[in-house]
């Protein structure tokens, strides 16, 4: 007897247009889960598709490149993509839809309206990528739109845009739950993100040195550090020992409202603390984030080099 693979698996269907994709939606029976990414999938984007299959009987993922939530001078052109690749990642994952639209069928001649979100999107990534966050609510509030989630799942990784996108659900009566996702990390602390892949191999160090310089931090708050000009300043050294790091920002925040810490005051045990930054290592912006006071399982054993 022959054995035919993938009998029983069910079909993925990729779609470019908005209206094939509502039509397929509303053919789905039962709770869809939904993960809004920009492709060139990593374990961290797969994560989050596994999550959102344990939520729900149904899975749809979109992969498109947001030209609005590119600077002038940032990688949009070179931004890597792997279509076919892609999609039999999402295929394997057990995704129902794929949508893959183009620029014109996201955003037609004469599109005119903007999602902004005031206050969250003030500091942190948004001070050197003004216009960002705009881009990435305007596309997130019409993703949802179009494909109507039960839950969306989105990386802690990007943990601004996690908190940009729950309050603008919160601000606009959205109705789909957002589940925010662990960072997946490579086995040396670095996060997973499809830009590592400009990394070249003398790059490595310095960019492990983030997450070293982050786990540093959660140690000293371990030990009892609360003053956050000083938990700033310990990573910051670490990071700016390596030759090919350049920090961007680093900040030591509140989880929930991301107001930087003050320098030179206690940070209250029962306020939280996350500490965010952004570092580039040759021309590669590089962001990541730990939450100080969180289960120490986050940390890996990898310190920190002497
Ligand atoms: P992107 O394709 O970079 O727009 O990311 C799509 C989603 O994957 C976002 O919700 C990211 O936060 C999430 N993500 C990216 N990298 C990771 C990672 N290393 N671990 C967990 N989630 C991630």
């Amino acid at each position: 007897m022959r054995f035919r693979m993938h009998a029983f698996a069910p079909t993925m269907h990729v779609l470019d247009s908005i209206e094939a994709l509502r039509a397929a939606r509303r053919a789905l029976v039962g709770t869809v889960a939904f993960v809004p990414t920009m492709g060139y999938l990593h374990e961290g984007h797969l994560s989050l598709m596994r999550a959102g299959l344990q939520r729900c009987d149904h899975l749809i993922v979109s992969i498109y490149v947001n030209p609005t939530q590119f600077g002038p001078n940032e990688d949009l052109s070179r931004y890597p993509r792997d279509p076919q690749g892609d999609r039999l990642r999402c295929e394997r994952e057990g995704c129902a839809l794929l949508f893959m639209p183009s620029n014109a069928e996201m955003y037609p001649t004469g599109h005119a309206t903007h999602v902004s979100v005031s206050g969250l999107t003030e500091g942190l990534c948004a001070t050197s990528r003004p216009g960002h966050f705009e881009g990435v609510a305007t596309i997130v509030t019409k993703l949802f739109n179009i494909v109507q989630p039960d839950v969306a799942l989105f990386g802690e990784k990007d943990y601004q845009q996690l908190a940009v996108i729950r309050r603008l659900v919160r601000d606009l009566d959205l109705t789909t739950e957002i589940v925010g996702c662990p960072i997946v990390r490579e086995d040396d602390g670095l996060a997973m993100s499809s830009r590592n892949r400009f990394l070249q191999p003398e790059d490595r160090l310095p960019a492990r040195s983030l997450h070293a310089a982050l786990s540093l931090a959660a140690d000293a708050w371990a030990g009892g550090e609360r003053d956050a000009g000083q938990l700033v300043e310990l990573a910051r050294t670490h990071i700016e020992r390596h030759d090919g790091a350049r920090v961007d920002y680093i900040e030591c925040v509140h989880p929930e409202n991301l107001r930087a810490h003050e320098r030179g005051r206690l940070i209250a045990t029962d306020e939280g603390a996350i500490m965010a930054l952004a570092v580039f290592v040759g021309s590669t912006r590089l962001i990541d984030n730990m939450r100080l006071d969180g289960p120490t399982h986050d940390r890996p054993a990898d310190r920190a080099q002497p």
